[in-house]
């Protein structure tokens, strides 16, 4: 028994600097709601990374639209930058997107899934409706939902071939303990609401998922200058994609299931 011990311990070491030093080695991307804002941002940076990914498939609702004009610009340029047509919250669109993103593969897996598409309306308590909270969430969080569910069989990881990834683009506003801080300036409920159920959504693939090495986590991009974030967000899309993808590229079993912003820092759920 007292050789037992040490022994025990090693293995836990060595299991433990295992998981720290190796990083995801990310071949092939999918990122959802890519035409603009900090999912484009995602495309171009995956692009122009030291070790660019041989297939980065930057998916959009409508390729067809002026939109859409400079991500195809960049795949034209580009052949490893695939624009597939994907609407999140369309179960034909998501079905079609996971048979031709299978076709590019060849047989190989998906690294990466960046559930990246997402809406934020202005309600308050007074005058939000159902009508806005069932299509914010139906955006945020079905949307994430259907996309995870349609890749799954692609990001399944065999006994010993590596691991995967699932990265939600969630936000502080969803996060309940934090709602004091910010409430009077953005009430936003159907997006606090969402986010936060965005969050359980996350938590739950990172326990169902845990056996198939597929690593769930949801991060918060920061305040960043975009359609959405506006002119007045402190962060460019260029930082807070930078940061988020070092924490990508060292992503392990044990960061799965929790809630981190740009920085990896953990958030309060
Ligand atoms: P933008 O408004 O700039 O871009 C949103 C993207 O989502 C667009 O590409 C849009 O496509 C796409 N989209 C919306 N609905 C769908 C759908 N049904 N199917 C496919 N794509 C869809 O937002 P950001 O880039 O700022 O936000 C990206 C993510 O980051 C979001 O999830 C957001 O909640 C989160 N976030 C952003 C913050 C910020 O400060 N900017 C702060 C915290 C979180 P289309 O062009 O067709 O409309």
């Amino acid at each position: 028994e007292s050789e037992e011990l040490p022994r025990k311990l090693q293995s836990v070491l060595t299991e433990d600097l295992r998981t720290a030093m190796s990083e995801l080695k990310v071949q092939s991307v999918l990122v959802t709601g890519s035409n603009r804002g900090i999912g484009f941002e995602f495309v171009q940076q995956f692009l122009r990374s030291q070790c660019p990914p041989e297939k980065i498939f930057a998916t959009c609702r409508d390729p067809g639209s002026p939109q859409s004009q400079e991500l195809k610009n960049l795949s034209t340029k580009n052949p490893n930058v695939i624009v597939i047509q994907l609407d999140t919250t369309d179960p034909a669109s998501v079905s079609t997107s996971v048979k031709e993103v299978e076709k590019h593969l060849n047989g190989q897996q998906l690294d990466l899934l960046i559930n990246n598409a997402g809406v934020l309306t202005h309600n308050n308590l007074e005058s939000q409706n159902a009508e806005d909270m069932l299509r914010v969430y139906n955006i945020n969080v079905v949307g994430p939902m259907l996309v995870t569910q349609a890749f799954y069989p692609l990001l399944k990881r065999a006994e010993g071939t590596g691991r995967s990834a699932v990265v939600h683009i969630s936000a502080l506003l969803g996060s309940l303990e934090d709602v004091p801080h910010l409430f009077s300036f953005f009430p936003v409920i159907s997006y606090r609401c969402s986010k936060a159920a965005l969050n359980m959504l996350s938590r739950c693939q990172a326990e169902g998922y845990k056996q198939d090495g597929i690593i769930s986590i949801a991060i918060h991009p920061g305040w960043v200058k975009t359609d959405m974030g506006g002119d007045q967000a402190p962060l460019t899309k260029e930082d807070s994609v930078s940061s988020m993808m070092k924490i990508i590229s060292t992503l392990n079993e044990k960061q799965s299931g929790t809630f981190v912003d740009w920085e990896g820092k953990i958030l309060p759920w």
